[in-house]
């Protein structure tokens, strides 16, 4: 690409501008979570420089390299955890990051807790809800989700935000219309029996105006951005 990540990014934010005036809402209730797994620490520091601030990784190792290399120098970097996680990895996650999207089990939701240490503020969460048709998907069935919410809400160091959603992959607006509009009940749910909630987060490159139609207040974009990863 001939562009600049500056460049990128500017592009990414004025969708989500366009997205949110189509449907009449405020375009700073959205946050752009940049995606930087796989790219390199100085892909980071230019998309920082052009005034990014959330970035998303997938990988515990990876991520845990990324910010101890830069929290020093960048430490209004807001890191947010957003793949799969393991309970032999929680611990990593705990020390290291801001935000986790991903959590769908009781288990890892109580080790998060136990080993976030207690000088840092509480980890802030997300609970990954399954809504998409394929049954590889991972995340927590919906009417799992205020169970789950409800222990994590007894939690310390674990500050329940919201929920997040990887949907089916498809072209089909209707499909994607079904399953947004599905984690959006959800989240007002939460909304209605938990302080904090304030996070949606849905929505990504191919899928943006649906989501932000359906509330989003969280798109995670990677590639956009930084380009095609190999
Ligand atoms: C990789 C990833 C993204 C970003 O995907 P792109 O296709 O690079 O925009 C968003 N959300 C999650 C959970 C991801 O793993």
């Amino acid at each position: 690409m001939n562009t600049t990540i500056a460049d990128r990014l500017s592009i990414a934010q004025s969708r989500i501008n366009q997205a949110a005036q189509k449907c009449s809402r405020m375009p700073d209730e959205i946050k752009l979570l940049a995606v930087s797994k796989t790219k390199p620490n100085s892909d980071i520091i230019e998309a920082y420089q052009a005034g990014q601030r959330l970035f998303g990784e997938n990988y515990v190792q990876e991520g845990e390299q990324k910010i101890s290399e830069l929290s020093a120098k960048y430490p209004d970097i807001e890191w947010h955890f957003i793949g799969p996680l393991q309970s032999n990895k929680t611990k990593i996650v705990a020390q290291h990051f801001d935000w986790m999207h991903t959590l769908s089990r009781l288990k890892i939701a109580q080790r998060l807790n136990e080993q976030r240490p207690d000088h840092q503020s509480p980890l802030q969460v997300c609970i990954q809800v399954n809504i998409s048709q394929e049954d590889t998907k991972s995340g927590i069935d919906a009417d799992e989700v205020m169970a789950l919410a409800t222990q994590i809400n007894q939690m310390p160091k674990l500050t329940l935000r919201g929920v997040m959603a990887i949907p089916t992959a498809t072209d089909d607006i209707q499909v994607q219309q079904d399953e947004f509009s599905k984690l959006q009940r959800i989240y007002q749910n939460l909304q209605q029996h938990f302080e904090n909630i304030d996070t949606l987060s849905m929505g990504m490159s191919g899928d943006l105006d649906v989501a932000i139609a359906n509330g989003s207040t969280m798109v995670r974009i990677g590639s956009a951005i930084f380009g095609d990863r190999s």
